[in-house]
C-alpha cells in the first residue's frame, strides 16, 4: 500500500521497536529519522567540527553522504559508504545530537532526504517532526510518550547499563532541547493520536497502532 504512518515522540518512548514491528506486520518500509540526525552528528564529531558553533555545523551540513536502509528487519545507515549503526548509539553522539539538530541547514538537508524516501509511500517513519513538518499529510499520525522513569528503564536495559539515573538525565536533557528549540520543536502534530506507553507492553502498543492503521 501507499500508507504513510508518522510516529513522533520523546526519547525512549518505544518508537523504534513499535515502528519496526508495525512495519513488519503491515508489510511497509521503515525509516528512523533520528538515526539520520545521529549519523550527521557522528560525522561532525569525527571531523572535529565544533558542534556548539551553528555556523560551523551549517557550513558542513551538506557534506556527509548518508544512505538509510528501509528494511524494518534490518535497518541500516551508512555514512560515506561505511555502516555507522553502532557508532551513532554512543554517549558522544547522545550528547551531540540535540545541538546539531537545532541547526536549520542540517534540518533542511535531512528533511529533503526524508521526503525523497517517503515519497514512494508505504512506510512507517519515526522522529520528532514527521507529522508536523516532514509529512503532515500522513495517513496516520501517532504521538508516543511515556513517563521519564519508564523510558529511562527501557533505554538503560537496551544499552546494557545499570545507571538508570544517568540515562534518565541524558533523556530529559534531549527532551528539553528538542521541545524548546526554535526550529521544528517536538510537539503533538494536528490530527495525531496520543498513545502513552507507560503501562503498555510493546505488543499492546503495536496492536493499537496496527488497529488505527487498518481502521
Ligand atoms: O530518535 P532518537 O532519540 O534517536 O533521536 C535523536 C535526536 O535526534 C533527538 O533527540 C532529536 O534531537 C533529533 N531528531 C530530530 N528530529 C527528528 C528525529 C530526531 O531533531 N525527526
Amino acid at each position: 500500500g501507499s500508507l504513510v504512518v508518522a510516529v513522533d515522540g520523546t526519547s525512549g518512548s518505544g518508537k523504534s521497536s513499535t515502528c519496526r514491528a508495525v512495519a513488519e506486520r503491515l508489510g511497509l518500509r521503515y525509516l528512523d529519522t533520528g538515526a539520520m540526525y545521529r549519523a550527521v552528528s557522528w560525522w561532525m564529531l569525527q571531523h572535529e567540527v565544533d558542534i556548539y558553533d551553528p555556523a560551523a555545523v551549517a557550513a558542513q551540513a551538506a557534506t556527509p553522504v548518508l544512505v538509510s536502509g528501509t528494511d524494518p528487519r534490518n535497518p541500516t545507515i551508512t555514512l560515506d559508504g561505511v555502516d555507522v549503526s553502532a557508532e551513532i548509539r554512543s554517549d558522544a553522539v547522545n550528547g551531540a545530537v540535540s545541538p546539531v539538530s537545532t541547526v536549520p541547514a542540517v534540518r533542511a538537508r535531512l528533511v529533503d532526504l526524508q521526503r525523497a524516501i517517503i515519497g514512494a509511500g508505504g512506510i512507517v517513519v519515526e522522529g520528532r517532526d514527521i507529522g508536523s513538518v516532514v509529512w503532515p499529510e500522513a495517513g496516520l499520525k501517532v504521538y508516543l510518550t511515556a513517563d521519564p522513569t519508564a523510558r529511562a528503564r527501557r533505554r538503560a536495559a537496551e544499552a546494557g547499563t545499570a545507571d538508570v539515573a544517568a540515562t534518565q538525565e541524558s533523556l530529559l536533557n534531549r527532551d528539553r532541547i528538542d521541545s524548546l528549540r526554535a526550529v521544528a520543536p517536538l510537539t503533538m502534530a494536528d490530527g495525531a493520536v496520543h498513545i502513552d506507553s507507560t503501562d503498555l507492553t510493546l505488543d499492546e502498543v503495536v496492536d493499537l497502532v496496527v488497529g488505527l492503521a487498518t481502521a
